[in-house]
Formats: structure tokens, C-alpha cells, sequence
């Protein structure tokens, strides 16, 4: 579960760059970062625990990945394990930002 290494670096950010106290920390992960946003802000209640950053909530906006395949399609990704579009089965390539962003930082 990277999850929480992934929160606990965040937090560590958050922290040294924010005078407390944040009320939310806004984040946008890409699809294919592979990262699961439920697992993710679960993991900052507990990682965030006794810090400047408790009672926080981290806010999650998931992109979807994009695919544009070799015959022209561009496609929105549910499962982005592998680069083949829905549509016609052909190869493609990522199209999306791929984002893994703090976007922005509400304070109390
Ligand atoms: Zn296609």
C-alpha cells in the first residue's frame, strides 16, 4: 500500500511550506499513477494524526487516462494497464497529463 508513503510525503510538504492550520489539501492524480484517491485519504487521517496537519482532508480529483490509438480513436481509459483502444483493438499511445498534483491548499 504506497498510499501511505505517498500521504506521509505529501503531509511533509503540506507542512513545511503552509502555516497551519489547513483546513484542505486539493489533490489531482492521473489514472495511471496507479495510486487509489479512497486508499490515499485514508491514509492521511491516520498519517496526518498528532501533526500541525490533523483534522485536514485531503481532497482527491482522479483524471482519467486518455488513449489515441494508431487508426485515429481517442478514447478514455477505465483500466490503464495496457495501451489498446476500446474501439478497435490497436495500439496507442497516452494522451492525458498524467498529473500527480497538489493543486491547491485551503487554510482554516
Ligand atoms: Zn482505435
Amino acid at each position: 500500500m504506497h498510499e501511505v508513503a505517498l500521504a506521509t510525503q505529501i503531509a511533509r510538504i503540506v507542512a513545511r511550506h503552509t502555516p497551519a492550520p489547513v483546513r484542505y489539501v486539493n489533490i489531482t492524480i492521473g489514472a495511471r499513477r496507479g495510486v487509489v484517491p479512497a486508499s490515499l485519504t485514508y491514509a492521511w487521517n491516520f498519517v496526518t494524526s498528532g501533526t500541525s496537519l490533523a483534522g485536514s482532508t485531503l481532497q482527491c480529483t482522479y483524471q482519467p487516462a486518455i488513449l489515441a490509438c494508431t487508426t485515429g480513436h481517442t478514447s478514455t481509459i477505465d483500466d490503464p494497464r495496457l495501451p489498446v483502444c476500446p474501439l478497435c483493438q490497436a495500439s496507442g499511445t497516452w494522451v492525458d497529463e498524467n498529473p500527480f498534483t497538489v493543486t491547491s491548499i485551503d487554510l482554516a
